[in-house]
């Protein structure tokens, strides 16, 4: 046996949290900003669940889509990690646990993939992109034979595991790749911009437009290089996932001017 489920979803958390200290390292170029911690990390989880959701549900197929895909990956994996635990390790409910969220992101994953096959929308990055579903199906479809043989067999090693481990591992590596590589790295970039946005009174259907009144006599007036936005404004930048909606909305781009604040 090569490394048990729990094992991979280690590796793969391990690998993701590397890659995200890439990212943050570049964040930190940008300047200091007063946070409030202890508030945002607490609003995080009704941010991402209530004020997000409701506007990626403006596109209902997407809304579905991305509960399935983000709540099956992620739900699966982190129960994956508590495999580690041996009392779990002999529950058949907890390998159908695994097993039940692992089936609910393949879904997600499918719906993913027909969101470009056998056309990609226009408002919608290509590219990278289109790696996305295949990478999920590998990693989640690994990951869904693993819990169903521990749900029905005694012992962690045979044809069906080591399919299984491969799978995970192929797909596990596709999807750090991917972060890396930028379609996914939203995952952990939105979440910082959830926690340390500057506008926090959007939320919850609050109105901030962000405008301040300028200090005249700074040393540099507004932004002419990327460090000089605040390091947050930059994790913000990364937490695009190209979804269209501001090309869609977008005079310049309507006018046919090439310009797209997507890309
Ligand atoms: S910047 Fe545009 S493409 Fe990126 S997430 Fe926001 S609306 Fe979507």
């Amino acid at each position: 046996m090569i490394l048990t489920a729990a094992g991979l979803a280690w590796v793969l958390c391990m690998g993701v949290l590397l890659v995200a200290g890439r990212y943050v390292t570049g964040w930190r170029q940008g300047r200091p900003a007063v946070i409030d911690w202890r508030a945002g990390l607490a609003a995080l989880p009704r941010r991402y669940l209530k004020d997000v959701h409701d506007v990626v549900e403006r596109r209902p197929g997407a809304g579905r889509m991305h509960a399935l895909t983000a709540g099956g990956l992620m739900a699966s994996v982190a129960l994956a990690l508590l495999g580690v635990l041996p009392f779990l390790q002999a529950s058949r409910l907890y390998w159908g646990c695994v097993a039940l969220f692992a089936l609910a992101g393949l879904v997600g994953a499918v719906l993913v993939w027909r969101r470009r096959w056998p056309h990609k929308p226009p408002f919608l990055s290509g590219g990278r992109f289109y790696a996305i579903a295949p990478a999920i199906l590998c990693c989640l479809g690994g990951l869904w034979f693993l819990a169903m043989w521990g749900m029905v067999a005694d012992t962690q090693t045979g044809p069906v595991v080591w399919i299984g481990q491969a799978m995970t591992g192929v797909g596990g590596a596709a999807l750090l790749w991917l972060v890396g590589a930028g379609p996914l790295k939203h995952a952990f970039s939105g979440a910082t911009w959830l926690v340390t946005h500057t506008r926090p009174a959007r939320f919850g259907g609050g109105r901030d437009t962000a405008l301040r009144g300028i200090a005249l006599d700074a040393p540099v007036l507004g932004c002419i290089t990327p460090v000089d936005f605040s390091w947050n404004v930059l994790a913000s930048f990364d937490a695009c996932i190209q979804c269209g909606r501001c090309e869609q909305v977008c005079p310049a781009f309507a006018a046919g001017r090439g310009s797209t604040p997507r890309r």
